[in-house]
């Protein structure tokens, strides 16, 4: 087994807060056992164009509080492409580079996969998503901060809701899995949780508010944008079309993603960091570190031709109807 001792870092796909976090715990668990670190800017990118930046312990001091990605991320399809991927193996062979950590979901993961079967490339991942969406951990890092931001929003949103006497519609990201939507709408009280996982749409919302045997003041429906980001405003139009009754919308978009990580987003990102680096040095490749049943290991990388992991298991939702009052 060749020893590693320069490794490559790059944050790909959507930034999730807690990845510099991870950055930090990467680079100083590899100091501790003689690594060098080169963050590549920009994922796959600054790979390939061997826009690479020295890290040492000073460089990643004072950014675990910090949301984003001091590294940047970007969309970068062309690594889709083998000749691609190709110059990114020839950079890390000219730079002496040994191994490649990568902090993001599905697609990075894929890459990276990709890029390992070219020179036998050592790759670890290390999950990063609002989303929680990945197959193989339960845990990804920056869901946590966008749970606290959304219900936070909702809270503020509430005092205008009971002031008023006004309900609404509050969207939150999740495009295939509604993760967010159902710990949101527990956490914040919602009346109702829409979630991509479930055929019901606005019909059957709908219905249920005509049903109901009382009228609803003040009360939040929170609404995964599912595919069409910005739904709700027609959702909205829908029910008072049909009741009635009119719900005002606010869609939290990308203030979901930025922020201060939350305290658990710190902790995990710290030891996913550290595990990442750990797995390398013992030999493994094209696995991430995955965090299930409170318990750290590591997991193969996501099957690409699944789709992204989703809510199998609706009790959670039924406990949020009971508690809605229904
Ligand atoms: P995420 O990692 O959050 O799922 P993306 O799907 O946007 O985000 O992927 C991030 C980056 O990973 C892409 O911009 C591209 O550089 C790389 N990537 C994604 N899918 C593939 C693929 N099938 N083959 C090679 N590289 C990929």
């Amino acid at each position: 087994m060749k020893k590693i001792k320069k490794i490559a870092l790059l944050t790909s796909g959507g930034d999730a807060p807690g990845m510099n976090a991870a950055i930090r715990s990467v680079v100083r668990t590899a100091d501790m056992n003689q690594i060098e670190v080169f963050g590549a800017i920009n994922g796959f990118k600054g790979l390939v164009e061997n826009d690479l930046c020295a890290l040492d312990n000073t460089a990643v001091a004072n950014i675990i509080q910090r949301g984003g990605t001091i590294l940047k991320s970007q969309r970068f399809p062309e690594f889709r492409e083998l000749a691609t991927r190709q110059q990114a193996a020839k950079v890390m062979s000219d730079e002496g580079i040994d191994a490649l950590l990568v902090l993001g979901g599905d697609g990075s993961f894929r890459g990276a996969s990709l890029l390992a079967q070219i020179d036998n490339i050592p790759t670890i991942g290390i999950p990063c998503t609002i989303d929680n969406d990945i197959h193989g951990t339960n845990y990804t890092i920056g869901f946590d901060t966008a749970r606290n931001t959304a219900m936070e929003a909702i809270d503020k949103i509430r005092d205008t809701a009971f002031s008023h006497s006004v309900n609404f519609l509050v969207e939150v990201m999740g495009r295939t899995a509604g993760f967010l939507a159902l710990d949101v709408g527990i956490a914040g009280g919602a009346e109702y949780i829409l979630l991509p996982e479930r055929a019901e749409g606005a019909e059957t919302l709908i219905h249920r508010i005509q049903d109901r045997t009382r009228v609803r003041k003040g009360s939040i429906i929170v609404v995964s944008e599912s595919d069409q980001p910005g739904r709700s405003f027609q959702i909205a139009k829908q029910i008072e079309k049909k009741t009635g009754i009119q719900y005002k919308v606010c869609v939290l978009g990308h203030t979901q993603r930025g922020g201060k990580p939350s305290a658990r987003d710190r902790k995990i990102a710290s030891s996913m960091g550290y595990l990442a680096v750990d797995a390398l040095m013992k030999g493994e490749t094209e696995k991430m570190v995955a965090y299930n049943a409170g318990r750290y290991e590591l997991a193969a990388f996501p099957d690409p031709g699944l789709p992204a992991r989703c809510i199998t298991d609706f009790d959670q939702f039924s406990i949020a109807r009971v508690l809605a009052g229904e």
